[in-house]
């Protein structure tokens, strides 16, 4: 991913977790990016949560709760119960289920014993069905003529499939209107249109700079609307095309696998967010900085005077220079030093969006 099209993405995220207007208006937005199946992915997706059931969602913990976990926790009967007894026949051997209590378990996510040697569940709390809507968006910030064509096609895919409540394509306010009027007429278009707003500060001047927060407020992005999706159905069989060739060849998808498929992407939603990139780039290198920008923060390379890709941020990176020993006292390795805090920072703002994560682990923001 090009550095323009990785700021573009995470500016996408960022406008969209303070601005999206959910359908339902008292709907909690959660903001992801790169998630998707193993035929597509998408670059932002947004998941319409019911507040009181994503409250509930919570007592789950943070992360994610893979197709094994989710199942186990959906089924798990209030009272204790020989795991046969209470679980749908998985379809394979049964030990393989028992490794997946294990698992739950240990995560504490479900309640495991032993009586009379054999193994017993009850769950730590009904698995409420959080999910109201997801919004899939497709984040091409340069969008010439071969980009617009390639992108048509895929979004007529996303369409047909109907995984997504509706689909989008966000663009800069510079793409040319017949471009954007190639896109499907079922897909909507938002374009960004960046305004300065604050003081556009650049070159580091040493540590205290670098604490996230400290950084000065630059610009943002405007969002327009150019055009509205038309609401898709997943409770309708979908169509998948598998080759686009000629003849084209494709498949239906029914309703219940999209339904699985939708719940899969929400769970990985809810476990990564969007912030997750600080997870595989350098802020602990001297040269990484967080930025305010607009409605969130995008990495900044002192080094190299511009916005690093995640991929160019990695141990691999030539300019990498550690944190000095100096910027790393109080609570170093633990919690010292300014990269530590970064990770801290998108952390405790990724909470903020799943309520309930505190007060079920005794943690404040
Ligand atoms: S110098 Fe390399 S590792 Fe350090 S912040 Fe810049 S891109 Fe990342």
């Amino acid at each position: 991913m090009a550095g323009a099209e990785f700021g573009f993405e995470l500016r996408v995220c960022a406008w969209a977790e303070r601005q999206w207007d959910p359908a339902d208006a008292d709907s909690d937005v959660l903001v992801a990016r790169q998630l998707g199946t193993q035929r597509r992915r998408w670059d932002t997706v947004l998941i319409e949560a019911d507040p009181d059931a994503l409250r509930e969602r919570a007592a789950f913990g943070p992360d994610e709760l893979d197709p094994d976990l989710r199942s186990l926790v959906a089924n798990a009967p209030a009272e204790w119960t020989y795991y046969r007894d209470a679980l749908p026949d998985p379809g394979y051997p049964w030990r393989y289920a028992r490794e997946a209590i294990h698992r739950a378990s240990a995560r504490g996510v479900l309640a495991e014993r032993k009586r009379d040697n054999r193994i017993e569940i009850r769950r730590i709390a009904p698995y409420p069905d959080w999910v109201r809507r997801l919004v899939a968006i497709e984040n091409k910030p340069d969008l010439d003529a071969s980009a617009a064509r390639a992108l048509a096609d895929q979004l007529e895919r996303d369409v047909a499939l109907g995984l997504a409540d509706e689909v989008w394509v966000a663009t800069r306010a510079d793409a040319t209107h017949a471009l954007v009027t190639e896109m499907p007429s079922a897909a909507g278009v938002l374009t960004f249109d960046r305004s300065a707003r604050g003081d556009a500060s650049s070159g580091r001047t040493g540590e205290q700079e670098r604490q996230p927060g400290a950084t000065r407020e630059r610009d943002t992005m405007d969002a327009n609307i150019v055009w509205h999706p038309r609401t898709l159905d997943p409770e309708r069989t979908g169509v998948r095309v598998t080759d686009h060739g000629d003849p084209t060849n494709f498949e239906y998808v029914p309703a219940n696998e999209k339904r699985e498929t939708r719940a899969r992407i929400a769970e990985r939603a809810y476990g990564r967010g969007w912030r997750a990139y600080a997870d595989t780039m350098r802020p602990d290198c001297r040269a990484f900085d967080l930025r305010k920008d607009g409605d969130g923060y995008v990495p900044y390379c002192h080094a190299n005077g511009c916005e690093q890709t995640a991929a160019e941020c990695a141990g691999s990176c030539a300019e990498f220079s550690p944190e000095p020993p100096g910027w790393r006292q109080r609570g170093w390795p633990i919690e010292g030093g300014p990269g530590t805090a970064i990770k801290r920072l998108l952390d405790v703002r990724r909470r903020r969006r799943r309520p309930g994560l505190d007060e079920r682990d005794g943690e404040a923001d």
